[in-house]
Formats: structure tokens, sequence, C-alpha cells
């Protein structure tokens, strides 16, 4: 975990990062002032057409050359299905609209909360772009390697959702 550097606006000294069992929070070491330490949301989504899914291969760190959904992190103040729709859009050039809640993935440790939505339409041609490497629809029954194992816990879901 990277130390921050940030000062205090109450003091001016210097603001820690506290770990108490595996969760995180900032806290001026001097007047012990409290500050917002939020985690990270990012949505993927899983487009499920003729007992298929698409899936991209990954570009980026973690997981670099391994499949898994697309998505992407939340930016601040973004409605979390416009993300959704809009990370898909960049990264595979398809265009969804109507997505479901699927649900909510976290775990003890990890910065990340990741939402997954289903999906079972599309529209437009696949172009992945440079975070991809490649991108494609894959059965159900023969999933590639995945870079998650909560994607596979994911697509179980939607293939019966
Ligand atoms: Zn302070």
């Amino acid at each position: 975990m990277q130390q921050s550097h940030s000062y205090c606006p109450e003091c001016g000294n210097t603001i820690a990062l506290v770990e108490f069992e595996q969760t995180y929070m900032l806290k001026c070491s001097t007047c012990k002032a409290e500050y917002y330490f939020d985690p990270k949301v990012s949505a993927v989504c899983a487009l499920i057409s003729d007992n298929q899914v698409l899936l991209i291969k990954r570009g980026n760190e973690p997981g670099y050359g391994k499949w898994s959904l697309p998505g992407g992190y939340v930016d601040r103040s973004e409605k979390v299905e416009d993300a959704v729709i809009r990370e898909i859009r960049e990264e595979t050039g398809l265009r969804i609209e109507d997505i479901t809640l699927l649900g909510v993935y976290s775990s003890t440790g990890s910065p990340v909360i990741v939402i997954a939505y289903l999906t079972r339409a599309s529209s437009g041609h696949i172009t992945p772009n440079h975070e991809v490497l490649e991108c494609g629809f894959f059965d159900l029954n023969t999933l590639p390697e995945l870079a998650f194992p909560r994607d596979e816990e994911i697509i179980r879901l939607a293939a019966v959702s």
C-alpha cells in the first residue's frame, strides 16, 4: 500500500494511512482528524447471446494476457449504469442498452468493489481499443483462462438469470 503524503487541513501535519484488519483509513498523526479513503468502484458486464459470453483479452495488469469480462472503473460522480455502458463501448466497440444488476462483489483486503451487470443484446461491431488485446464471444462451456475467478461466478449467475 502506497504511503500518502497529504497534509491535514485542520493542523497542517502529515496524514498517515492507518490499517485495521486489512481495511484502511487516513488519519492525521497529530490531531487525529480522520479523512475518507474511498474504495474504487468497478463495473463489469456479462453480455450473453446464444449461449456465448463476450470476453476481452486484457492488455493491462492485473491479469495481462488473460481473459475477463469487459468493464472498468466508475468515474467520480458518474452513474454506475452509464459507466458500464461507456466501458463496454470503449473496450469492445459494442453498444449495450438494457442492463440488469447481477450482484456486488468485494473482498477483505481489496480496495475494489465490482458491480456486475447482465445484458443480452448489443449493436455495432467489435472493435477492441488499445487496452484490449483481443475481444470475442466464447461458448459458456468452454471458457478460456480467466484473470479473475470472480468472473466465472458472474458468468455462471448470468447464464441462469
Ligand atoms: Zn491534523
